[in-house]
């Protein structure tokens, strides 16, 4: 998807480090925001944190009716650099097609996973007669060394599944206990959709040198007392072992964790970069029509124009960024 909130500057993504977290549990609320025709929470990037691991945008997408003549989640062409889009499709069907000639229906239980690395543009638009949407989008930035890797479009039907303590736990990326997701990731990083239909109480194993975050989709949560409803992150820090919640029945829950970031990222409208010059070009190379974000056939509707950018711009004079 698109991210149409570029007011807020740059994003850069020097956090309070990672909270030990034994005892404590930040609660994150997400903010609406709308991409597409349709509100989204986001809980990341946010003011209390930009990052788990290399996670650093959190969208849940619904979940919507669309009613009427709307035509649903329907985002025109637009760039990315320097990270993944991650689609976790939990209700309604999506076409994507991309400057590479990819062109995918993702379905419930897959996920979509773009690495943009050098340059790529794409849409997204709910499939003819479509009349749902609900889904998780999450960003993943890209590590340095890294950043300008060949863009490439995987589509993952199946991923690891498994049944433990009632719920039903889906291995969207990394590993997690004996599973081991086939997703490309560039960085150690894991995530996990849990759907707890009959709710009780469940533990898991964590990784001390990871982060983690929580995010209920559906449902409650309960870490001891405090109550996590849907869009209310609960962000676990580093240093557990484990973790133990109880769930209201009927909920669900995104789990996503990683290496805490050691690099600066700055996140601005659909780039993730490490420097403003890095940004600056991109956006100049989508204004240009430049040949680095490629074309795409098919998709009814004109492209998405880049907004200015927020600081002046004196290409080769390296500005500092932060
Ligand atoms: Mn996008």
């Amino acid at each position: 998807m698109t991210n149409t909130e570029y007011d807020p500057e740059l994003s850069p993504s020097r956090d309070a480090p990672a909270i030990d977290g034994e005892q404590v549990i930040h609660r994150i609320v997400a903010r609406m925001a709308d991409v597409g025709g349709i509100p989204v929470a986001r809980s990341l990037p946010s003011r209390q944190r930009r990052t788990i691991g290399a996670w650093c945008f959190l969208d849940h997408a619904g979940p919507a009716v669309f009613k009427g003549d709307s035509r649903g989640l329907h985002v025109g062409p637009h760039p990315h650099i320097g990270l993944q889009t991650f689609t976790w499709m939990l209700e309604g069907e999506v076409l994507h097609r991309d400057s590479l000639g990819s062109e995918q229906v993702i379905r419930p239980g897959q996920v979509n996973l773009m690495t943009a690395g050098s340059g790529i543009s794409h849409t997204e638009e709910s499939v003819a007669g479509e009349t749902r949407l609900h889904a998780a989008q999450l960003w993943i930035a890209l590590p340095y060394n890294d950043r300008k890797t060949a863009p490439r479009f995987d589509h993952y039907p199946y991923l690891p599944q498994w049944e433990e303590q009632g719920a039903k736990m889906t291995l969207l990326v990394g590993r997690f206990r004996d599973h081991n997701a086939q997703t490309l990731a560039f960085s150690p990083l894991v995530g996990v959709d849990l759907q707890l239909e009959t709710g009780g109480e469940v533990t898991l194993p964590l990784r001390g040198d990871y982060e983690y975050g929580v995010l209920p989709l559906e449902g409650e949560i309960r870490f001891d007392d405090e109550a996590f409803g849907v869009d209310e992150l609960a962000y676990l820090g580093a240093g557990r072992g484990e973790v133990a919640f109880t769930a209201q029945p009927g909920s669900r829950a995104l789990l996503v964790g990683g290496e805490p970031l050691r690099e600066d990222i700055l996140i601005w409208w659909n780039f993730v970069g490490h420097n403003k010059s890095e940004i600056a070009e991109a956006q100049a190379d989508w204004e240009s029509g430049d040949a680095r974000f490629g074309r795409i056939t098919g998709f009814d509707g004109p492209s998405l124009v880049a907004p200015p950018l927020p600081w002046s711009v004196l290409m080769g004079d390296e500005p500092k960024t932060d």
